[in-house]
């Protein structure tokens, strides 16, 4: 479970997080889903550690984090635009975490496989980065991410570059990865749609503050506000 407790982070005057409190269950998919502006990456790179809060706390399974650095998080992280080893091949991109922790060849091997063949990249190990799709990448940043078994994994829009009929590819195969690894999973995204389609539960952000936790069904059957109404009625 990750527990974040009266977060709070400013820009000079200009208040990101508002004190914000949230739950996220272990094992679960939850959507931080809000406008541009409302403050979804900053409540995600706070829970990486990439942001330094003014105030409150982040508690991953039981242990406060709040001043840990981010590589001793136990995080997987993707953004929207994946920074790969361009000299890498698929394999190495993916090996990268395991092999600087130096785990044994073998045990590399196997879990690489394993990963590349639910994220559906069996057949382009050798290939750069260069020579993959957009969604290939992501999926290929998805693997790399979950090679090293991360406590949490955080994906900031991480199909946002992408067109619609590979953005919606890319969330069943999101959906998948989640069913068959179960490591809990916080997505960010301004899409209704996507977290409608693949989150257990949704946090609506909106001006630095979460307006409603649920369920989609909770959300859609008895929104807390005007704002969650319109908002998530608002699907393209
Ligand atoms: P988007 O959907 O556009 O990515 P977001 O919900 O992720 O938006 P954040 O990136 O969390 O929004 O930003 C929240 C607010 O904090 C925005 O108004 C942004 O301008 C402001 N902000 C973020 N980073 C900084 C910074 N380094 N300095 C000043 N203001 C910042
Ligand atoms: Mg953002």
């Amino acid at each position: 479970e990750i527990s974040v407790r009266d977060a709070r982070k400013q820009y000079g005057d200009f208040v990101a997080l508002d004190d914000v409190s949230l739950d996220i269950p272990s094992g679960s998919l939850t959507a931080l889903l809000g406008p541009s502006g409302s403050g979804k990456s900053t409540l995600l790179r706070s829970i990486a550690g990439l942001e330094e809060l003014d105030g409150g706390a982040v508690v991953i399974a039981g242990d406060d984090v709040t001043s840990v650095s981010p590589q001793k998080r136990d995080i997987g992280f993707v953004f929207q635009h994946y920074a790969a080893f361009k000299h890498l091949t698929v394999r190495k991109n993916v090996a990268f975490g395991l092999e600087i922790r130096k785990r044994p060849k073998a045990e590399i091997d196997d879990r690489v496989d394993q990963l590349l063949e639910i994220v559906g990249l069996t057949g382009f190990q050798t290939r750069f980065p260069a020579q993959l799709s957009g969604g290939q990448r992501q999926r290929m940043a998805l693997a790399r991410a979950l090679a090293v078994d991360p406590r949490v994994l955080l994906l900031d829009e991480p199909f946002g570059a992408l067109d619609a009929k590979v953005r919606a590819d890319l969330r069943t195969w999101l959906r998948r990865l989640h069913d068959d690894v179960h490591v809990t999973t916080v997505l960010v995204t301004h899409d209704q749609q996507e977290a409608l389609d693949v989150a257990d539960r949704i946090a609506v952000m909106n001006a630095g503050r979460i307006e409603q936790v649920g369920t989609p069904r909770d959300l859609y059957d008895r929104p807390a506000n005007d704002f969650v109404m319109s908002f998530l009625g608002d699907v393209s």
